[in-house]
């Protein structure tokens, strides 16, 4: 069990970290756009981009209403947030999302050149910010993310598995 708020290094060590006030605050509104997918009937992950202690972006999965595999959380908030600074970078951003992001959405964090990512649960199963592997933080990629995993785990993981259980008691 990997415990809440950890800074992750990338190279198997990890520097226990306290969780700032901000990175709550960001992972509760997160939180909140997954609640918004569980209403929906999608995979309850959320998303939100936050710049100055702004936020600029919101999402969730709508990967069933769009009829579209790709429409992760992260994703879509990424996308939401380059069109409201019209850059092409998120660079002074800080990505907060509810799920450890899959090789897409990680790619599109490099891509995206955002700052910082902090997550919550992790994904053993898909999870590239660690778990399966780390696109954002690979020796030989020229931008690097500083990544927090963990935050609000518990809350995060717990949407998903009442998601699934409900889905496989159908
Ligand atoms: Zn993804």
């Amino acid at each position: 069990m990997r415990k809440p708020g950890k800074r992750e290094t990338g190279n198997g060590t990890r520097r226990p970290l306290p969780v700032s006030a901000a990175d709550e605050a960001g992972i509760g509104a997160a939180l909140a756009q997954a609640r918004l997918a569980a209403a929906s009937d999608e995979v309850p992950v959320g998303a939100v981009v936050v710049r100055r202690e702004n936020p600029i972006a919101r999402g969730h999965n709508e990967t069933v209403a769009r009829g579209d595999p790709t429409a992760h959380a992260e994703l879509l908030a990424i996308q939401q947030a380059l069109k409201t600074l019209g850059a092409d970078r998120l660079d002074d951003c800080t990505l907060y999302v509810t799920l450890e992001p899959c090789a897409q959405c990680a790619g599109a964090i490099v891509l995206a050149k955002v700052a910082r990512l902090v997550f919550g649960a992790y994904d053993p199963k898909a999870g590239m910010a660690g778990s399966v592997g780390d696109l954002l933080r690979h020796p030989k990629l020229n931008h690097r993310v500083e990544v927090i995993g963990g935050v609000e785990a518990e809350a995060c993981g717990e949407l998903l598995r009442d998601y699934f259980r409900a889905k496989r008691a159908e």
